[in-house]
């Protein structure tokens, strides 16, 4: 995500580091794995369905309090298994009610996810993979490459931490009382891990589940032609949003450089072909970096492009990330661009920040959580005599 600003005080209410993982999440137990486990213990299959509601519908994060379940039965899953197989590194709120998680994952592996609540609606973004291997070259998730992908468990588990910080009971209009939409504009490239998201988003859209419908879900991708033709063959509601960043081959290399492979007409044909598939508009993202996407000459040739698409632009100005050259836009560069797109018909908004002094942008609170961690390891090291036991 992308928001920033430095004004409003900033709550952290980290707890103390718990000890890393060594049982498996039960979200992402394989439903016949967790019946035959159910099996050899005499409980029937329904105790699946039951287990699950518990941790998406009712808010349990203890097998103890699962109370439809038998005693025993409780006590042999909290020896067998955890319910999160995350746990919490980094907790950020702001004073309007964003909060960003840094959360490590079983493997050491660090991601983030964030809850922003405005206007009735609370909205999740999470992350699809540990680190991006897009290379954006103005953004924090992918300055160390990818990782790995996240498993479908690992991103509904994102889902229910953010939820579980929704309050139930609001009365507040403008704070919704559980989930409402989804965003998959965390770290990593949600395309590159298309089957673990839909498996993920579909436990989202039950309504045993999140309960949360396709068309309240936006798919961010940086243009992955061939994954957005399968994404749309799936004839499923979602909102995509394209990566753009650039109006010609030449400058979008240099600012995506997955780009040189896959070119702009590919990634427009298939995003015409999402919306004739879906009849969902597409939505094109566009990272406003000063001086090098933003002159009236780029205005004129992004609305070229887009002239005729039933499109919808998304103007992002660049958020800083430590270290890197770029700088965010002057406000007269970004009204030209406004300008020229809505004089060629091309309906356009600049992203509103939420979330203001907790970011940084995306990725970089977890780098942030890495050094600060690799700092204590080495604080540890140079302390011998506070280690041992
Ligand atoms: N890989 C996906 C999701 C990335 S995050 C994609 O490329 O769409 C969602 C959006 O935030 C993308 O448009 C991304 O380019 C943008 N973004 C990343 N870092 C940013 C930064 N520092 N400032 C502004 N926008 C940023």
């Amino acid at each position: 995500m992308t928001a920033m600003s430095a004004t409003l005080p900033l709550i952290d209410s980290t707890s103390a580091a718990a000890p890393a993982r060594t049982k498996r999440g039960i979200l992402d137990v394989p439903t016949a794995e967790l019946r035959a486990w159910l099996a050899e213990r005499g409980q029937a299959p329904m105790r699946v369905n039951q287990i699950r509601r518990q941790v998406l519908a009712n808010r349990a994060v203890t097998f103890e309090e699962m109370s439809d379940l038998p005693k025993p039965l409780r006590a042999d899953l909290a020896d067998s298994f955890d319910v999160f197989s995350t746990r919490v590194e980094r907790h950020l709120s702001a004073s309007d009610d964003t909060h960003k998680l840094v959360l490590r994952l079983a493997d050491g592996g660090m991601i983030e996810s964030v809850l922003i609540q405005d206007e009735g609606r609370a909205t999740a973004c999470v992350s699809t993979q540990i680190g991006c291997g897009m290379g954006c070259v103005f953004c924090a998730s992918g300055l160390n490459g990818v990782v790995r992908n996240l498993t479908a468990g690992e991103i509904v588990e994102q889902l229910v931490r953010l939820r579980n910080l929704t309050d139930p009971n609001s009365t507040n209009p403008d704070r919704a009382s559980r989930l409402t939409h989804i965003v998959v504009m965390g770290m990593g490239e949600p395309l590159a891990n298309l089957d673990n998201l839909l498996e993920a988003l579909a436990v989202a859209g039950d309504k045993n589940g999140l309960g949360i419908g396709a068309r309240h879900i936006t798919i961010s991708t940086v243009g992955l032609p061939a994954k957005m033709h399968k994404l749309a063959e799936t004839g499923k509601q979602y909102h995509l949003a394209v990566s753009l960043h650039a109006p010609t081959d030449e400058l979008r290399t240099r600012i995506v450089p997955t780009n040189d492979k896959t070119g702009l007409d590919a990634i427009l044909a298939a995003a015409d072909a999402f919306f004739e598939k879906t009849g969902r508009q597409v939505t094109y993202e566009y990272v406003v970096l000063g001086g090098l996407n933003d002159h009236p000459g780029h205005a004129k040739q992004l609305a070229g492009l887009l002239a005729g698409r039933k499109a919808h632009v998304n103007l992002i100005p660049w958020n800083d990330v430590d270290g890197l050259p770029y700088r965010r836009p002057q406000d007269g560069d970004i009204q030209t661009l406004i300008d020229t797109l809505r004089r060629a018909g091309i309906s356009v908004k600049v992203r509103k920040r939420k979330g203001s002094e907790i970011d940084a942008a995306c990725g970089q609170l977890r780098r942030r959580a890495e050094t600060e961690t690799n700092h204590r390891d080495t604080e540890a090291q140079r302390r011998p005599e506070k280690t041992s036991s």
